[in-house]
């Protein structure tokens, strides 16, 4: 166990999949974690499926592309606790049509949930972290963002800038000791990869040399230790959980 004892966190995308996992995983190592989904429905739904499970969460479902809502619930949750210590931006789409198939429209919805979304949260939380002297915010990447993808364009394209929003807001938060880091999942058994073709799942599962896809639970691991004190040290890095996949 690493401990986040005291630590308030909040988690996009914490309804289901991967940030369902790192809900549960922070949960269990002590934090006080706050999840934002899509919709009231799913929030409910996964706060009572938690609550089952004896962990007792709070969930918000804001516009991730208002700031101005999401600025006020992070208010709200900043007065509630005195203080917000981590931020995880999971929430995220994919895609897979040929650009031909893509609309504008497509892509910027995209760009808007994997990586607008982003930014507004982030911008919302860092001036409560720079007021309690430090902080750790960290994103959900993809292998695609090293890759990239033989399809479905704006879902690369948006992890290759989740990838600099990374790198660069780690420079410039250091010296107000933020740390900013990312987890790049190589293919993950989640609710995303079931809308994949079968065919397109069991060649990337046969290329990888660990030989087998990865659980939202091998993804959460990692992003607690880059959360914990054990990674005090680390910022701007994308590390990439993904059985040593190659493309
Ligand atoms: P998922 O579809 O199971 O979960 C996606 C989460 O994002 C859900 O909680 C959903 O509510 C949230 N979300 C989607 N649109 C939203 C919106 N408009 N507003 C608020 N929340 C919204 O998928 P997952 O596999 O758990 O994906 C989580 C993250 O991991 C994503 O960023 C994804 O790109 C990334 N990822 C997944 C894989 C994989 O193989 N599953 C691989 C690499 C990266």
């Amino acid at each position: 166990m690493l401990n986040l004892q005291n630590k308030v966190v909040i988690i996009t995308g914490g309804t289901r999949g991967i940030g369902l996992e790192i809900t549960r995983t922070f949960y269990e190592n002590n934090a006080k974690v706050i999840i934002f989904g899509s919709k009231k429905e799913t929030v409910d739904k996964a706060i009572e499926e938690l609550q089952k499970e004896g962990k007792d969460i709070k969930g918000y479902y804001p516009n991730l592309n208002d700031y101005e809502e999401i600025n006020n619930i992070v208010k709200e949750i900043y007065n509630e606790n005195g203080h917000i210590d981590i931020l995880i931006n999971n929430a995220g789409i994919s895609a897979n049509k040929k650009i031909e198939d893509t609309s504008s429209e497509d892509f910027v919805k995209i760009m808007d949930i994997n990586v607008n979304a982003m930014f507004n949260v982030s911008k919302a939380v860092v001036p409560y972290m720079k007021n309690n002297n430090g902080g750790v915010i960290l994103n959900t990447s993809s292998m695609v963002s090293i890759y990239g993808q033989p399809s479905g364009i704006g879902y690369p394209t948006s992890k290759f800038a989740v990838n600099g929003f990374t790198k660069s807001l780690a420079r410039e938060l250091a010296p107000f000791n933020i740390r900013v880091n990312a987890v790049a999942p190589g293919i993950t058994k989640t609710d995303m990869i079931e809308s994949l073709p079968k065919e397109m799942i069991n060649t990337l599962v046969d290329s990888i040399p660990l030989g087998r896809m990865g659980k939202p639970k091998d993804i959460a691991n990692a992003f607690l230790f880059l959360a914990s004190d054990m990674a005090s040290y680390i910022s701007g890095v994308v590390l990439q959980v993904d059985g040593l996949a190659r493309n």
